[in-house]
């Protein structure tokens, strides 16, 4: 058994802890009120490798680990939670474009979209089918004339009012095939939702009117759009999980400076062992969490299946993230 990050990896999560902390953490409030999608910075974390961590680098990638792409997750977060969604889009979107995109696509979308130069969603959602993947109901049929049309409505997709293009899951005949098409186009609209938080990244619908798209556009073989959309959610469970866990084990540590200097009745907020004892529990939660998704990391890293365990760690990590930021805000 081997518990240690690579020295590659802690060099990683070295440098972007600094980013995170100096460049993205000191806007992250003026992002999250004003609602404005930071497209330079995200262009930046293009720069440093952050949006493709673990792709081949002959398709634009920085041909590292999984878990390297989990530490970009967690320190990005950290930061600002709303920017660990390039680490997880880009290792989603990325994956899957790389896995299958054409010569056309990959020059279309996915080496500016590793770049940071143009935003890619992930369109698979529908206001009747979630979790039911295959009950999906957008489709792509020939019209009379030959042509590839794609009609449809996605609903609670990431990115989807500031994205230039998304890698859209669609019904054929054949099963549910995949397509990246450029959303500035006629026929497709989108809708903003009127979300609770992560404002900026624009979660909304996208309306897909007839719009016609070509084979170029086919994300691999025609039966095999579901599959590589559920291969990819394996990974990205697992780095929601570790975004979550950064942006809490952010707000505790900013909580224990905050006991450790603020007075009550004449001695420290941290010598009170009310305070202490749900910090130390909180801690213990995220930081159990946090070595189960390394895990599961390394798992995909070996090329082992973890399908169960990504999704304990998308299902408990959120979970105890948002347990330990109440108990933060409380204190
Ligand atoms: C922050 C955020 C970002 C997202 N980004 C994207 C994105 O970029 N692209 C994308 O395609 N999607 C995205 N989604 C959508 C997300 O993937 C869906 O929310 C998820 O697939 C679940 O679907 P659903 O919300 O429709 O609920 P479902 O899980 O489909 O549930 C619908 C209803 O059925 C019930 N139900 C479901 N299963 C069962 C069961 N087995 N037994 C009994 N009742 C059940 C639920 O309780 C609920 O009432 C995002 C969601 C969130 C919250």
């Amino acid at each position: 058994m081997e518990f240690s990050f690579s020295k590659e990896e802690e060099a990683l999560r070295e440098m972007l802890r600094g980013f995170a902390k100096n460049t993205l953490k000191p806007q992250y409030q003026h992002w999250d009120r004003t609602h404005e999608f930071p497209r330079e910075y995200w262009r930046k974390m293009g720069e440093l490798g952050v949006l493709g961590v673990a792709l081949p680098e002959k398709d634009g990638g920085s041909g590292s680990t999984a878990v390297a792409a989990g530490i970009a997750a967690e320190e990005i977060s950290r930061g600002d939670f709303n920017m660990g969604y390039g680490v997880i889009l880009g290792s989603l979107v990325g994956d899957i474009l790389s896995r299958g995109a054409t010569a056309k696509v990959r020059q279309e979308f996915l080496i500016p979209m590793l770049k940071g130069e143009k935003l890619m969603a992930i369109a698979v959602t529908e206001p009747e089918a979630g979790s039911d993947v295959r009950g999906i109901r957008s489709e792509v049929l020939r019209d009379r004339n030959g042509h590839l049309r794609l009609r449809g409505e996605k609903s609670g997709i990431s990115l989807a009012t500031v994205a230039d293009g998304a890698v859209v899951a669609a019904k054929e005949s054949d099963g549910i095939s995949l397509f990246a098409v450029t959303l500035r186009q006629p026929g497709v609209s989108r809708k903003l939702f009127d979300d609770m938080g992560t404002r900026p990244i624009g979660r909304g619908s996208l309306y897909f009117d007839d719009i016609m798209i070509t084979e170029e556009d086919r994300v691999g073989s025609p039966d095999q759009g579901l599959r590589s959309v559920l291969t990819g959610f394996d990974l990205s469970r697992v780095l929601i999980g570790l975004q979550s866990i950064g942006a809490a084990l952010e707000s505790l540590e900013e909580t224990i400076t905050y006991v450790k200097e603020r007075e009550a009745f004449g001695k420290t907020l941290a010598e009170f062992q009310g305070v202490g004892f749900t910090l130390a529990e909180r801690y213990a939660d995220l930081e159990l969490l946090r070595w189960y998704c390394y895990r599961a990391l390394w798992l995909q890293d070996q090329g082992l299946p973890h399908a169960a365990e990504s999704a304990i760690c998308k299902w408990r990590a959120p979970r105890a993230a948002v347990d330990a930021i109440h108990d933060c805000l409380i204190i």
